[in-house]
């Protein structure tokens, strides 16, 4: 009977052993994981990654300017890209979810070795650009995670915005960065040049970043919140008369972009980040006449039902293809939507990254290199490249 008991102890010790690791692991696993209804975000998938080469770093020392354009690590189409010149390190956008900050985070901590982005650049009030920053208090964004010197942002928003829990994240956590020591401009800031700001910020190796002019910082669009966007070109000064211009719109819109031909002498760019994901409301063919792209990558999820389930509509759409396709082939895609009910996303191209030197660039991804017109997506969805001009 003695020794029956003892094996009775030993197994209650034992199973209470199992019950409290397990219950433990669990438990732990459960605080650490960014809670989705702080930030009212609806579904989000946790740490899920398309492609396992999105952490692989890639050799950047060789150019002068880096500009990266991230996958997120879920299905849903978002914008972020990273920008080292030197070793100035430039942010714009952190979508597309609060939980993609993770597999941001993780990627930036590869090249921002000193965790300072020294420019932050927010283009407007939507989740899937802002997400990264609006984090509940309980959830790290970036403005905790690295210390940001300068921050950029929309000079307003849409009707009904500043009342939701995602814009008051933001401002909180926008405050709080201010509070340790980044300074705040808005957009409208930059292009009058008031409250200290500059529309020009010297990067230094002969680089600069212009916050472009936009109607929409003094009259903010109260229906649109897309037209908000913050765009800005960086230039890369290669002598006297010639420079490499890469442009970033955010979701800057058709009407957008006519007030942004109108007020700033746009260039021919090097490089320009597809408005608005590819839409067919952006990259109008008046725009894309002036600027006549080199490269273009588009920040999505390629055929996603995400906004449409009708596949024209879907990003990149043929109407963006028609516009941009008459100037280059060079058109990159990040993420690859498989079956978006289940959940199911691959890379495109992966992470694009853009290197610069004065002479010479160089595309390399991820996941692979293959252009938009000769992938497997292109060829099923029906698209059609136009002829070049
Ligand atoms: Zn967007």
């Amino acid at each position: 009977m003695k020794k029956q008991k003892g094996i009775g102890k030993v197994f209650i010790v034992f199973m209470a052993l199992i019950i409290g690791a397990v219950g433990g692991f669990y438990g732990l696993t459960w605080l650490t994981l960014p809670k989705t209804e702080d930030v009212q975000v609806g579904e989000e998938i946790f740490f899920s990654k398309g492609d396992e080469n999105l952490d692989a770093t890639i050799d950047v020392s060789n150019a002068d300017i880096s500009i990266h354009f991230l996958e997120l690590g879920n299905k849903y189409t978002g914008d972020c890209t990273y920008i080292k010149a030197g070793d100035v390190d430039i942010l714009i956008d952190c979508g597309s979810k609060s939980n993609s900050v993770s597999t941001i985070s993780a990627y930036l901590e590869n090249y921002v070795t000193d965790g300072i982005l020294e420019y932050v650049i927010v283009t407007h009030a939507h989740q899937d650009h802002y997400a990264g920053f609006a984090t509940s208090e309980k959830i790290d964004g970036i403005f905790d995670l690295f210390e940001c010197e300068t921050i950029i942002d929309f000079a307003g928003t849409a009707n009904g915005k500043t009342e939701t829990a995602l814009y008051k994240n933001y401002q909180t956590k926008l405050n709080k960065a201010v509070e340790n020591g980044a300074t705040h401009f808005t957009a409208l800031d930059c292009v009058e040049e008031k409250n200290g700001a500059s529309s020009s910020f010297d990067l230094g190796a002969n680089i600069t970043l212009n916050i472009l002019d936009s109607y929409y910082y003094k009259n903010p669009d109260k229906s649109n919140e897309n037209n908000n966007s913050v765009c800005c070109m960086f230039t890369q000064k290669v002598s006297e008369t010639e420079s490499n211009n890469f442009l970033f719109t955010g979701d800057l819109e058709r009407e957008g972009e006519e007030y942004l031909c109108s007020m700033n002498e746009l260039p021919k760019v090097d490089l320009y980040k597809a408005g608005h994901h590819g839409s067919r409301t952006s990259s109008s063919k008046q725009f894309i006449d002036v600027i006549q792209p080199k490269t273009v990558c588009v920040c999505c999820c390629a055929g996603s039902s995400e906004y449409t389930s009708v596949p024209e509509n879907q990003f990149p759409t043929q109407e963006f293809i028609t516009n941009v396709g008459v100037w280059t082939d060079e058109v990159y895609v990040t993420t690859l939507c498989v079956d978006y009910k289940n959940n199911e996303f691959t890379s495109f191209n992966g992470n694009i990254v853009y290197l610069s030197n004065k002479e010479s660039y160089n595309v390399v991804c991820s996941n692979n290199n293959t252009k938009l017109k000769d992938s497997q997506w292109f060829a099923d969805s029906g698209r059609v490249w136009p002829t070049a001009t």
